[in-house]
């Protein structure tokens, strides 16, 4: 039987250490607590959720919630501590995060097949079958050690800009054409007149901030502040940078323009265009909302600015989260470019259905972008690899549905989770 290292104990590693125990692979599970800890771990135990308790809402009315229905229905075992731990919030799933990492942690030392090493893990070797799931604070030698074998530095800052559901913006209100090229039609434009700038840039300086944490407290990239920063030096600095009026065939040309490019090939999100922000995400809707064309837009992701690890994963990274020029080295969890504490699970029990693949331990049969397991999956990817960014789990990563639009995402999760209870008869096998 072959054995697979696992470094990282965190949401990601441990579900891939007991998706593989249970499959009767052997594990050796790395985890550098309690001697070291990241900035932001402090419970010795495993499975930490490091800053919110929730893992946000169960309903299938979110495509998060399905992503827990689906985990749910291939056993993910740290989802089933997560509701076994779970603590009064409505339609969310929130935990006790203490009762929480116990529980896993329990799990995970009474597995015979998995054997737990407490060390800082600084150095792969290439030809052992390994996981890195060592999440958005990766220790800084094992950080230079993905270095060598990727042959790029980790990134190291998320800088992302909002992006919205294509569905919800006014298209009556923009204009589609690209800057300077009069037969381009990658962006829509979304037009501001004097008045409607004036009202949004007073609301965007005095819009409320994420408190940053001090390890986080870094200095912005220059070329990539948040938009806020950027407003803050002065009045036109905007229409001067991302909202210049400039080189496009308006007979007329706004006070203003703000850019939506598409975020995935089937156009269905749309990024705001140099709009990285830092605003908490119910002012980022209040402000971005003054933007005449996004008036009623429904945000899949908002802008955030904050320390993560995370390796280009469209450029690295095979569709079965192995590295493409060291085939024994997947990657999983926040680290390989997923965003969330459910995400980090499913992307733990995806990189356990791929390792079992490449050991030949299971069919290579695999799930589609009708799934939210299979859409983080093919995001990873798909994504742009000269721009990407970690992205949580949205409707827009899923293959679009003809269905009416007030039945569009119930239709979404049940062809979702036929495919996933088709795939449970490979996976309990
Ligand atoms: C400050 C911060 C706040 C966040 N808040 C939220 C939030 O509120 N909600 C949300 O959904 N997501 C949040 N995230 C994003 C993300 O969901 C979590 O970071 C999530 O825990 C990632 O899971 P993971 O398994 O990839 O990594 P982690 O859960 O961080 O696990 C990584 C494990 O690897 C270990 N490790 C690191 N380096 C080494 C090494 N060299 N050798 C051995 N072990 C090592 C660590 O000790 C840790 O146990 C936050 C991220 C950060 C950085």
């Amino acid at each position: 039987m072959k054995e697979v290292k696992i470094i990282g104990a965190g949401l990601a590693g441990s579900e891939c250490a007991l998706s593989l125990a249970k499959h009767g692979v052997k594990v050796k599970l790395y985890d550098m607590k309690p001697q070291k800890m990241s900035p932001a771990h402090h419970n010795e135990n495993f499975c930490e959720l490091v800053c919110s308790n929730t893992m946000k809402s169960t309903s299938l009315e979110y495509a998060t919630g399905l992503l827990k229905e689906e985990l749910s229905i291939l056993d993910s075992e740290v989802l089933k501590s997560a509701k076994e731990c779970a603590v009064d919030a409505g339609d969310a799933l929130a935990v006790d995060r203490v009762l929480f990492a116990e529980s896993v942690t329990q799990k995970l030392k009474a597995n015979t097949n998995i054997e737990i090493i407490h060390e800082e893990v600084t150095k792969i070797d290439e030809n052992e079958i390994t996981v890195i799931a060592t999440g958005p604070l990766t220790s800084d030698d094992l950080a230079k050690e993905i270095t060598r074998l990727t042959g790029q530095q980790l990134y190291f800052y998320d800088a992302l800009a909002p992006i919205v559901d294509a569905e919800s913006i006014d298209k009556s209100k923009t204009f589609v054409g690209d800057r300077w090229n009069d037969d381009g039609d990658s962006y829509i434009n979304c037009p501001l007149d004097e008045n409607e700038y004036k009202a949004f840039y007073e609301a965007l300086v005095s819009a409320e901030r994420v408190k940053l944490k001090d390890f986080e407290q870094e200095k912005n990239f220059e070329g990539c502040l948040p938009v806020e920063v950027m407003a803050q030096r002065g009045y036109d600095v905007l229409r001067f940078g991302p909202m210049k009026p400039v080189g496009f065939k308006q007979e007329k040309m706004p006070y203003a323009v703000l850019q939506l490019r598409k975020e995935n090939n089937l156009g269905t999100m749309l990024n705001l265009v140099g709009f990285q922000t830092n605003l908490t995400y119910k002012e980022q809707k209040r402000v971005f909302s003054l933007v005449p064309a996004l008036k009623n837009a429904k945000f899949l992701r908002f802008g955030a600015m904050h320390r993560n690890s995370f390796i280009n994963a469209p450029k690295f990274l095979n569709s079965t989260q192995n590295l493409k020029n060291h085939q024994n080295i997947f990657i999983a969890g926040q680290l390989s470019g997923v965003e969330g504490y459910t995400e980090s699970v499913a992307s733990g029990l995806l990189c356990a259905i791929f390792v079992l693949q490449y050991m030949q331990e299971m069919p290579k049969v695999n799930l589609s972008i009708n799934t939210c397991l299979g859409a983080l999956s093919n995001y990873l990817v798909s994504a742009n690899e000269n721009n990407f960014q970690p992205m949580h789990i949205n409707w827009g990563l899923l293959a679009p549905i003809i269905a009416p639009k007030n039945t569009k995402r119930q239709e979404m999760a049940k062809r979702a989770l036929t495919e996933i209870k088709e795939f449970k008869k490979i996976w309990t096998n």
